[in-house]
């Protein structure tokens, strides 16, 4: 009988007892990897070098300074990752892994993202305007100094999350969810918030 192709074709570490995704082109994960900077610029490599990538494993890689405009990106693994300085507009993501990620000064402008994973990561000045995040997962995080405005959040959802000195100016907001979310100076300028659910239990 033929085995159902998996969605997700990850392997994890062969380093004993280590049960974390190897990364991208070795049995190893980037804990365990021998050279980690050449790790790094083999799948910084490949980002470069495709327009199309699926199945990426690269979990708790730091990436600085890159340019990875116009990507298409698909059921890949960044867990954990560090992001500085990394611009990915006008990619296409779907089904991508970003959850407790760090992320400094990146750009996400004029995305097309479906279920994405941003789930407990921490973003300092990222911009997300004028981008389709649609069915996206924000909960639980820290973001300070960010924009999503003009962005259609259709069914994206940021419950727990502690959201400070951002925008969310002329934005579709039906059936986001801001539950639970701790707030100071969030503007909502423009926006359907009150399509959005913004629950019990608010802390601002
Ligand atoms: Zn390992």
């Amino acid at each position: 009988m033929r085995k159902e192709k998996e969605l997700f074709e990850f392997t994890a570490c062969k380093h004993t007892d280590c049960r974390l995704a190897a990364v991208t082109g070795s049995p190893y994960c980037f804990h365990h990897q021998k050279n980690p900077a050449k790790t790094v610029s083999a799948i910084v490599n490949e980002l470069q070098a495709k327009e199309k990538i699926k199945n990426l494993s690269a979990s708790y890689v730091e990436f600085s300074n890159l340019d990875l405009k116009g990507k298409i990106l698909q059921v890949s693994n960044f867990s954990h990752a560090i992001f500085k300085n990394v611009d990915f507009s006008e990619s296409h993501f779907r089904i991508v892994f970003f959850d407790f990620c760090l992320f400094l000064n990146c750009y996400f402008k004029k995305m097309d993202m479906k279920y994405s994973v941003f789930a407990g990561a921490s973003l300092t000045d990222c911009d997300f305007s004028s981008s389709d995040i649609l069915h996206c997962n924000f909960n639980g995080i820290t973001a300070k100094s960010c924009s999503f405005s003009e962005s259609d959040l259709y069914f994206s959802t940021f419950a727990y999350s502690e959201i400070s000195d951002s925008d969310f100016v002329d934005c579709n907001l039906k059936k986001v969810r801001f539950n639970n979310t701790r707030r100071s100076s969030v503007n909502f300028k423009f926006s359907n918030y009150e399509e959005a659910y913004f629950g019990e239990g608010v802390v601002s």
